[in-house]
């Protein structure tokens, strides 16, 4: 008899809420990774970095594993299925996850259980992505917060040490069932290659972190963790993270709290995935020109901030913050084309993808999102430049061409694309 922990968005060996509990179970616990193929026959990169990362990340838990005379159990298929086979060449007695929180995952979930339980095995779950999860932080009244600032006061007030708490791991390796290594597949029978992208460390930069709020706004610096593909696939622990960011720079740790925010949103109003917070935005007309998206989505724009963010972002995966934002801007309110596109744009490359994270920033940026800025306020990407690149730093890495007359000119005028946006918010938001 055996228990089965499952990773999911968790892949780590250390402070593993659900693995830990697992350990201490009364039977030997064998890990299962699954490479999920409703998840990646929908990708249509086949150098998707993403896969890549996960591939490298299991297979150096199964290296340790190995090392300590135990093994992983991976498999490739359809969750259910899986499980099926897993249940008919195991004696399972138990399965222990971490929480996942986005519909599909959620979904897929509701799944195992009702097919495990149809055979009486428990299906344990525990938070561990976040500090706060769901209903945790609401209001007086209960009902979810859609502001930021007090949610994150409440999120703050509700903090204890025990919130922050580690759940080891380690000192319960001799509960690992005891195995031969099992088989692990490589990149290229799952049907990916390598992007030849490098992967940022998982290594919190104390001075990166102690800068944070001098530095952050400024895409030619590395001034950011680039923490988010961590946090997205659980490399990181997220009680460690806040901890350090409690000791060391409050600015950072509400960026943290940000993250829990936009979760907590998704939870409460699901439909945000495909519908504006306010739900008045929908009535705007987006002109929706498909080779404008397309310019935008190359980086041809003529606008060199938003240019080199789009172009940063296809090379590596990542893109500044300050420029995701003028990016997105541009497109909802230059172009006046639907943020879903963007969304869904960005969804594809970013590294950190993180449903509620994008959807809630670009909800932000449109101005339909919950705390959103006021609409009218439209980043000019010149002067957006002049502020943060001010010497040409970062755009000039990610154009070589700028200057020359390779680069395009502007797609839009900026004082026109302002007035046509205003009007267009304007007449969508009057009607009922
Ligand atoms: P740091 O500045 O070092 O911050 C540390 C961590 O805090 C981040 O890794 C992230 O987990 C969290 N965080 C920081 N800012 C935000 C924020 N505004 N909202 C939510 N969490 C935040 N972030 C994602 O994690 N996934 C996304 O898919 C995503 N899409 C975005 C789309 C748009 C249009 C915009 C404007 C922002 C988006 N962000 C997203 C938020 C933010 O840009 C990134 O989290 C940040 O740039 C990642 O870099 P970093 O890890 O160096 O962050």
């Amino acid at each position: 008899p055996i228990s089965i922990f499952w990773f999911r968005r968790d892949l780590r060996l250390e402070d593993n809420a659900g693995l830990h509990h697992a350990l201490k179970s009364k039977y030997p616990v064998l890990p299962l990774f699954i490479f999920d193929t409703e998840i990646l026959d929908k990708l249509e990169n086949r150098q998707d970095a993403r896969v890549e990362f996960i591939q490298k990340t299991v297979s150096e838990i199964a290296q340790k594993l190995k090392k300590n005379g135990s093994a992983l159990l991976v498999k490739t298929g359809n969750p259910e299925v899986v499980f099926g086979e897993v249940l008919q060449e195991y004696n399972v007695q138990e399965v222990y996850v971490n929480h996942d929180y986005e519909p599909y995952a959620c979904q897929r979930d509701e799944h195992i259980e009702s097919l495990l339980s149809a055979k009486n095995i428990p299906f344990f779950t525990f938070k561990d992505q976040v500090i706060f999860e769901k209903a945790e932080v609401v209001k007086e009244d209960s009902k979810p917060y859609s502001v930021y600032t007090p949610y994150r006061k409440k999120w703050e007030a509700t903090l204890k040490p025990f919130h922050l708490k580690a759940y080891p791991v380690l000192k319960y390796t001799q509960h690992f069932l005891k195995t031969e290594p099992l088989p692990f597949p490589d990149l290229k029978s799952l049907g990916f290659e390598p992007a030849g992208i490098k992967f940022p460390s998982a290594k919190p930069d104390v001075e990166i972190i102690r800068q944070y709020e001098k530095h952050r706004d400024f895409p030619a610096l590395e001034g950011t963790t680039r923490l988010g593909l961590h946090l997205r696939f659980g490399t990181i622990s997220i009680r460690k993270l806040v901890a350090f960011a409690l000791k060391e720079n409050a600015v950072f740790l509400s960026e943290l709290i940000w993250r829990e925010f936009f979760m907590q949103i998704l939870y409460h109003f699901p439909e945000v995935e495909t519908q504006a917070f306010k739900p008045a935005y929908d009535n705007i007309k987006w002109r929706n020109n498909e080779a404008e998206f397309q310019r935008w989505c190359k980086g041809k724009t003529g606008f060199p901030l938003v240019d080199a963010g789009m172009r940063q972002m296809n090379e590596t995966g990542f893109m500044h913050n300050r420029v995701r934002m003028v990016t997105a801007s541009f497109l909802v309110k230059h172009l006046l084309i639907d943020w879903r596109w963007g969304e869904a744009y960005f969804a594809e490359k970013l590294l950190d993808y993180d449903l509620a994270a994008n959807n809630g920033n670009w909800q932000w940026v449109t101005g339909c999102g919950c705390d959103a800025a006021p609409y009218f306020r439209i980043f000019n990407p010149e002067s957006q430049l002049k502020k943060f690149d001010s010497k040409l730093e970062y755009v000039k890495k990610w154009l070589p061409e700028l200057g020359s007359t390779a680069y395009p000119k502007p797609m839009v005028e900026h004082a026109f694309a302002r007035e046509r946006c205003l009007a267009a918010y304007k007449k969508g938001l009057a009607e009922k």
